[in-house]
């Protein structure tokens, strides 16, 4: 394998695979988007008989509550209160629960009752899966083989008065007795409420290769003992392919099983050692990663994984490899499908874009910001406040700006996922790995750069060489009024505002003011210089005053690792400090600087060369995007 190869496999890059399996939007209880909807069995995604069981009867009985409460139908006596789609395990279960509930209800079949069993392969075993699990409802599910199930099935439904209509429906419309049931025909059944419990009896799905419509292709195997002696191919990787292929050895056919995966990962236990254990004794041929690629009157050809084909002599060819749910049902009758992409999706999508691209610009310090500010918009229109070194202070000029709110809001999504995460997945692995998340992202990525540096600075804890003043709303409408009416006479402008500056820069020796004529607006800085390097920038518009006198003790680590700046509003670069835990490139402000900043370059190279690789050398790629990284971890 080429080393490259052997790199994107170890990044996972075959991952994700596959397609996301199509299926009506379907919430816990069974609702859908369109109110009075519900769904039960197969198509809530776990293809099982005792869940489809146990969905059904508690819909039916959420169903009863909903109804009662409404009371009668003021429709009249042609309403049913509930129209169950589909006589498999799930409806027939529903209607069981429907009829002790004492609601009027019409099961709808177009096939046979519970047509999806009596059409398993004969004496098919039956696994009744979760061992330990009893349904919700009356309708049990215990016999081990098809024929034994179905006459189970039958005996507690069909025989004790439950038969369906035979019917097949097409859609269902609102009305304003709650549903029209369209059946195909143009008829229509009335009710109030409909349950959709069709299972997957949509298309089968295809292989899409020459020879698929000869005679000899099927989907279904009924019974394996017509088929001894015969040369069968069986393609597939699920319960339905194992099956068939275990039923047709077991029966003396000659059979081969095709799948395009290495390995049958997808099956129940018991059928994948009962394959390989056939497999061993040379009654199955097992042709995993193949493909078949074309299917003829006398064999059939496979491709195996490395490129090579393989012709197989063959008589009948049952490809097994899934049923379409049938959604065409479900669009026809509003339903939102998972995974369907219309022109909401795409609105959607293009108005979450521009939602994001105008949060970034707000919070990225160009136009879309100045304007924010000039127009004293949102966060802009706060007081600022004037003592900064207390925690109220600190935080008022950090919500000051939309960089703070952004964060807060990004801190807030990872926590409110997080939250939802250790709900959903409850092992212990996921608590401590998201709270962790939860953490880095809380206090290195937000409270330290936003709030306690600051803090801290504006206390004095790096120096007090730089420091930020507020300039007081009042002395701010003086500072506009000099500034902008004043003759060109930097004397003179001093003079005017010397009032209203700190104290200890009205004292500074040879102070002098720089400006350069004519201020177009009160944003322009004013630059007051003192001996010894003194400077002070006033920044009216923004009502604060960059004191910097050197002649002060400054911190030498803070400095390099957050440099004192007059476009701070907390006076510091505090926001460098996330790149202690967000790398480069991940976070490359720290590396492309106007000036090198020698120590968070050697900082960068340690991380990205050094800790980042040690990391993943002990604890594995998810080392830092699971455990450490902020985005890793949205
Ligand atoms: C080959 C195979 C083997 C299986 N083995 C097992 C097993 O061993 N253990 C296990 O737990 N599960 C097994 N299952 C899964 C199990 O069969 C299903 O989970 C169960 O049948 C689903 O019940 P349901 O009521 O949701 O759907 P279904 O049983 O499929 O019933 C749906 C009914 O709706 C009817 N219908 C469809 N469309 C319409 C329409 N438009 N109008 C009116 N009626 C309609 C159909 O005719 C059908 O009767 C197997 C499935 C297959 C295919």
């Amino acid at each position: 394998m080429s080393a490259w190869r052997r790199f994107a496999e170890w990044l996972h890059l075959q991952w994700p695979a596959g397609t996301v399996e199509k299926l009506p939007e379907v919430r816990e209880d069974g609702s859908t988007n369109v109110p009075g909807l519900f769904v039960a069995g197969d198509l809530r995604g776990v293809p099982l008989l005792k869940f489809s069981a146990d969905t059904g009867a508690r819909v039916a009985e959420r169903l009863a509550d909903d109804l009662s409460r409404a009371g009668q139908s003021p429709a009249g006596a042609d309403v049913f209160d509930l129209a169950i789609v589909g006589a498999g395990v799930a409806g027939m279960s529903a209607a069981l629960t429907a009829r002790r509930r004492g609601l009027r209800f019409v099961v709808l079949e177009s096939s046979e009752p519970f047509s999806t069993i009596v059409n398993f392969p004969r004496a098919k075993p039956i696994y009744t899966y979760p061992k330990d699990m009893t349904p919700a409802g009356e309708l049990a599910v215990t016999a081990s083989v098809k024929e034994a199930l179905v006459d189970e099935l039958r005996g507690q439904t069909v025989d004790q008065g439950i038969v369906p209509a035979s019917a097949r429906v097409e859609r269902v419309a609102k009305a304003p007795h709650g549903f029209d049931v369209v059946l195909a025909g143009g008829d229509t059944v009335r009710a109030r409420r409909v349950l959709a419990a069709l299972g997957r009896s949509g298309d089968f799905r295809r292989l899409d290769v020459p020879g698929e419509d000869l005679d000899k292709v099927s989907n279904r195997l009924h019974d394996p003992r017509d088929f001894q002696a015969r040369r069968v191919l069986v393609v597939g990787g699920g319960d339905s392919a194992l099956e068939s292929a275990i039923a047709l050895a077991e029966n003396g056919a000659d059979v081969t099983l095709s799948y395009r995966r290495a390995d049958l990962a997808r099956p129940k236990a018991e059928n994948t050692e009962r394959a390989n254990e056939l497999a061993a004794s040379g009654k199955l041929a097992l042709r995993l990663a193949t493909e078949v690629t074309e299917i003829r009157e006398q064999d059939v050809v496979l491709r195996h994984a490395d490129g090579r084909s393989e012709t197989i002599p063959n008589d009948f060819v049952f490809a097994m490899i899934g049923r379409e749910a049938p959604l065409e049902f479900f669009r026809r009758s509003g339903v939102t499908i998972a995974g369907d992409r219309g022109a909401k999706f795409w609105a959607t999508l293009l108005a979450f874009a521009g939602v994001i691209g105008f949060l970034y610009h707000w919070k990225a310090g160009g136009k879309l910001t100045a304007k924010f500010q000039a127009h004293d918009w949102f966060p802009f229109q706060f007081m600022r406040p004037e003592d900064a070194s207390t925690l109220a202070g600190t935080l008022g000029i950090a919500f000051q700006t939309p960089a703070a709110w952004f964060t807060l809001a990004y801190t807030l999504a990872i926590v409110g996922f997080g939250v939802r995460r250790i709900r959903r997945r409850r092992t212990p692995y996921v608590t401590v790995q998201t709270l962790t998340l939860m953490a880095f992202q809380i206090v290195p990525l937000f409270l330290l750069p936003s709030v306690l540096l600051p803090w801290a600075g504006h206390r004095g804890a790096f120096g007090d060489a730089d420091r930020v003043v507020t300039i007081a709303p009042a002395a701010a409408t003086r500072w506009e009024e000099s500034v902008l009416h004043s003759p060109e006479d930097p004397a003179a402008l001093l003079d005017s505002v010397r009032p209203d500056l700190p104290a200890d820069v009205a004292a500074w020796p040879d102070l002098s003011l720089e400006v350069s004529w004519p201020i177009r607006h009160a944003g322009d800085r004013l630059l007051l210089h003192g001996a010894d390097g003194r400077l002070a920038t006033v920044r009216v518009s923004d009502r604060r005053i960059h004191v910097h006198d050197p002649t002060r003790g400054s911190s030498w680590w803070a400095d390099q690792l957050f440099p004192a700046s007059e476009w701070d509003a907390q006076g510091r670069e505090y926001w460098r400090t996330i790149g202690l835990i967000l790398a480069w490139p991940l976070f490359l402000w720290n590396v492309f600087t106007y000036q090198p900043m020698v120590l968070w370059l050697v900082i960068s190279v340690v991380q990205t060369f050094v800790l980042i690789p040690l990391l993943i050398r002990f604890w594995g790629k998810g080392a830092y995007c699971g455990w450490i990284c902020s985005c890793g971890g949205l």
